[in-house]
């Protein structure tokens, strides 16, 4: 089994709803665990500023896909959920699903690279990855948490669990 990191984010339809179910289904993937998921964080746009504000989270999860087995099963949750590949780079969606880290394996493919090329730039993935896993190191780059300290994450807005997503007792 291999520790991997999945960012979630959406900006269409009923957001937190769609990360919320997409935690869970890829939690029910072939092979895979979920280990751990971030709060909900309200994150303004990245790249195209104008458009809603996101919501954003990351997911742990334990599995034995390989990378592009589990990218495969993620773009058809995307799929699923509604999301339609037309805009612009960067402009609204009803669901992303990016592969962060994938245990210590640094991947350079046209179809993918991981770790995520802009992880270390992002505010909305590193404060959702650090509440989860701060010690955790991305390959040739650090820590999570002093990647953190180097950007600027006072906008990303940590959310209150939904009554829905909180665990059963
Ligand atoms: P960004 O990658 O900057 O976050 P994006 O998520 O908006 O941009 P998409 O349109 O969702 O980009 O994805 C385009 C393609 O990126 C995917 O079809 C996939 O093949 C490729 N890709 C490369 N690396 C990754 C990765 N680590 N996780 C997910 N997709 C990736
Ligand atoms: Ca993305
Ligand atoms: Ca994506």
């Amino acid at each position: 089994m291999t520790r991997a990191f999945i960012g979630l984010g959406s900006n269409l339809g009923d957001s937190r709803l769609a990360v919320a179910q997409a935690a869970r289904r890829i939690g029910a993937l072939p092979n895979t665990r979920l280990v751990r998921s971030s709060s909900h964080y309200l994150t303004p746009p990245w790249g195209l500023h104008e458009q809603p504000a996101f919501i954003n989270s990351v997911v742990e999860i334990d599995t034995s896909l390989d990378p592009r087995a589990l990218l495969d099963e993620l773009l058809r949750i995307e799929r699923d959920a509604g999301r339609v590949r037309d805009g612009a780079r960067w402009g609204p969606r009803a669901l992303d699903l990016d592969i962060l880290l994938y245990g210590e394996d640094i991947i350079c493919a046209a179809a993918l690279r991981v770790p995520h090329p802009y992880l270390a730039q992002r505010a909305f993935v590193l404060a959702p990855l650090a509440e989860i896993a701060s010690e955790c190191v991305v390959p040739g780059q650090g820590r999570v948490a002093d990647l953190l300290a180097r950007i600027d994450a006072g906008e990303c807005r940590r959310l209150e669990s939904l009554p829905e997503t909180e665990p059963s007792a």
